[in-house]
Formats: structure tokens, sequence, C-alpha cells
């Protein structure tokens, strides 16, 4: 079987859960729940600085409304497709479900390589999103925040291009989440997803009856998540080994000094050529031994050609959709725990809520307040999960999907027969 795809992935995912809860949950609401509620494409034709307009394609996808409105951030790559967005909307909708917030889920996508335009370009790019997703955007519709190639900057552009498109200076509830704080973001957004990644692991190691201060890790991914699970890590005691990204990877036995390879990152783009470390292979970085591996980049790097090689313990899936299905059951057979995306990576779209609240009732939350908020809901849920998987004896992923999947089911029938 060839590497599956984001959807193909997520599919998996449900159709092995929904299999579980036959009988339990009505069948007509576990088809209902595996088709998104709505698909839209967009195109864009920003003109860009060399006066030259451009054409973009974009999409939107509200996988589902059954527990409020459609959450999830906008991935800008150049090879991005619908069903990705798809895979990923259908993801939120767990993800929310399992945390516990209010919102279905939704993703958006722009195809375009982040990494190639200039920041005049990129601006312009995000603004022409805005305009033409405007009819698909809005506090009761759905709500985007930052996903790989976009950032908290793109979240204030959209912010200001929907209040001004009315003439006004700001929006009257929140209408994209990760802004800037001065454009009412709230402390701890951009780095909640991380910070979120952390505390998992901090469960996880103790849970594995192991010590958090002097462990080692490694982390692929050095953009928002991977990044900010490094610096989250490293408070607490543990040595970050090696760091890879798109374009190399480094590994430092005693420890890599985050600060030094931010500044590298920084100036360079990249963690490559970072002088403090040697240069690995970004493959085999996965391979090498440590207490826990985060996967905080791209889609299936896990897969059943490097399971067998991994050396860890315990790996805490940053990203989404990191691990295929077939690495799943190697992983599984080697007693490795995997902390599943939609509980690990949660953190982000739990700031957001408290972000959404936050503006809709027009108060202010204090950094502080968030980290509590976070570290609490975080740790309650991961027992959750893993109470359950040691209950039913299956794995965390198992046990996640099945909370998330019968919430949902429990507000559609809330609703009645016609949603
Ligand atoms: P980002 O764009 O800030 O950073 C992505 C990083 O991954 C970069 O360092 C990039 O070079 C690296 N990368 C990309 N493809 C790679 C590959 N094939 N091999 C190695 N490195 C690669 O993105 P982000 O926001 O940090 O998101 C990373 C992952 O976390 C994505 O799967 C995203 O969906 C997920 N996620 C993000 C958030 C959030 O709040 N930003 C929340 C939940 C989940």
């Amino acid at each position: 079987m060839s590497t599956p795809t984001i959807l193909e992935n997520a599919l998996f995912n449900y159709d092995r859960t929904a299999k579980m809860l036959e009988g339990e949950v009505d069948r007509l609401l576990l088809d209902k729940m595996r088709r998104p509620k709505e698909r839209i494409e967009i195109s864009l034709t920003p003109q860009f600085h060399d006066d030259k307009v451009h054409i973009f394609r974009a999409f939107v996808v509200r996988h589902s409304i059954a527990l409020g409105t459609s959450k999830g951030g906008i991935r800008m790559r150049p090879n991005v497709t619908l069903d990705d967005i798809t895979g990923l909307a259908m993801e939120m909708t767990w993800k929310c479900a399992l945390i516990g917030v209010p919102f279905g889920g939704g993703k958006s996508g722009i195809v375009a390589d982040a990494e190639r335009l200039s920041p005049y370009d990129k601006e312009t790019l995000v603004r022409n999103f805005a305009r033409n997703a405007v009819r698909h955007i809005s506090p009761l519709v759905y709500v985007p925040a930052p996903d790989m190639g976009t950032n908290e900057r793109d979240m204030g552009y959209i912010k200001d291009a929907l209040s001004w498109s009315v003439g006004n200076a700001t929006t009257q509830g929140c209408y994209v989440t990760g802004k800037p704080v001065i454009l009412g973001g709230i402390p701890g957004r951009r780095e909640a997803t991380g910070r979120g990644v952390a505390a998992c692991v901090v469960e996880a190691l103790t849970h594995q009856g192991r010590k958090v201060e002097g462990a080692t890790a490694i982390v692929q991914g050095f953009g928002n998540v991977g990044s900010v699970t490094a610096r989250a890590l490293t408070e607490r005691g543990v040595r970050v080994l090696g760091i890879g990204d798109l374009y190399g990877a480094v590994y430092n036995e005693r420890g890599l000094d985050l600060a030094a390879l931010e500044a590298h990152a920084a100036k360079t783009g990249t963690v490559k050529g970072f002088s403090e470390a040697s240069a690995i292979d970004a493959g085999k970085l996965l391979e090498m031994p440590c207490d826990v591996l985060v996967p905080a980049a791209a889609e299936s790097q896990i897969t059943r050609e490097n399971a067998p090689q991994i050396s860890t313990r315990l790996i805490a899936e940053g990203a989404n959709g990191p691990t295929t299905p077939e690495a799943d059951e190697i992983l599984a057979d080697r007693g490795i725990l995997v902390i599943p995306d939609i509980l690990c990576n949660a953190g982000g779209v739990f700031v957001s809520y408290l972000e959404y609240t936050q503006e809709t009732q027009q108060e202010q939350m204090t950094e502080s307040e968030v980290r509590g908020r976070l570290q609490q809901r975080m740790t309650e849920k991961f027992h959750q999960v893993r109470n359950l998987s040691e209950d039913r004896k299956i794995s965390m992923r198992d046990a996640a999907m099945l909370v998330a999947v019968k919430t949902v089911a429990q507000a559609l029938e809330a609703r009645g027969r016609l949603p």
C-alpha cells in the first residue's frame, strides 16, 4: 500500500471507530459523520508586487457543525488539495469534541508556497483570501486560525481585511483566532499547541514510570508547534537532542542550545547549518534513540518503512496525521505509546476557544490564566483517554476517537432529526 493521503488516513481511523460503535450509535449518524457538511473551492486573483495578477486556488471545508461553529486553521502549501483539507477538517471535528469546546470541525487551504512569497505578496494573498472567503468566515459559520504556512501576522491581516470591508475598525465577535494580542488575540495562543504537546509528554513519561528531568527528545519541525514544544520540554528539564525541518536536520548528543538554534533559524530560515550541532540525515533523525519522539511537521512521516527502526517508547503527535495506519500497528506491536494528534495537539484549539469567548464577551484574559486552564484541560483529557484505553485495552488513538465520535453523535441526536 502506498503512503495514504491525509483524507484516507482520517477515514481509516474513523471507519475503525465507527465499527467499534456499531450497535451503540445509530448507523445513519455514523454515515452522516463520515461526510463533510460543505466543501467550497474558491479562485483568488491577487495582484502582486510585480504588478501582475496571479491565480491561486483556495478551499474552505466545514466537516461538522453538530457542536457549533466550524473551527480550524488555514494551511498554505504548494501541494495542498481539497481532499487534504477535508481530512483535516474531519480531524478538527474530533479534536474539538474530545478537548471539550463547542466547535465543529473546519479547515481551509491556499495552494501556494508560503516560504517563497515575499512578505508583501503573502499579505496580499491572505487579504485576497479573506475577501473572497468572506461569506464563509464568521463567528457563527467558520472561524480560521494559523496552520502550516500561516501565522499570527496573517491572522491579523484577516481580521483587518474583514473589519475594514464593512468600514469598521474591529469586528463584532470573533472571526479569526491566533491573531496578534494587540488586535484582540489572547496571550499564549501562539504557544498553546506546543505547550499542550509538552503537557501530554510530561503526563505520559510519568505514567510510564520515567523521569521527566533528564529525559531526551527528538523533534521534527521547527515552526510554531515544533519550536514551542522543544522550548517547553527544555523548561521541564528535557534535553532536546535533535531537530529537523524541510531543509535538513541537526543533532547534538549533549542537547541543543535552543536559543542559539532559534537565532540561527530566524536568520537563515532553517535549522540546517547550525554550527553548534552536527548535520544528520532527516530520515535518520526520526530513528535516533530518545525518550520521546515529537513529529511536529508534516503528515505521514512515520510509515511502515521507518516504524520498525524507531527507537523510543513514546511518540507525541504534534503534527496532524504524522503516523500512517500501518505504522500505528507496528508501533503498537512494539509497545510504543502514541499520544494521538487529536489529543496531543488540541491545546491550540482549546486556547482558540478562550480567545473566541474573550472577544465575544469583550474581556481580557491574562497569560497565566490561559496557561493554567490549558495545563488543566490537557492533563484532564490525557488521563480520560489513557484510562479508557487501559480499561478497554485499546490504543490511545482508538480511545480518543471513541470519546470524540460519541460526543458528536450525542450532539446530532440532541438536535433531532432535521440537521
Ligand atoms: P509551521 O509552518 O509553523 O512549521 C512547519 C515546520 O515543519 C517547518 O519547520 C517546516 O520546515 C517543517 N516541515 C514541513 N514539512 C516537512 C517535512 N516533510 N519534513 C521535515 N520537516 C518539515 O507549521 P505548524 O503550525 O508548526 O504546524 C506543524 C504541524 O502541526 C502541522 O501538521 C499542523 O497541522 C499541526 N498543528 C498546528 C497547530 C498550530 O496551532 N499551529 C495546531 C494543531 C496542529
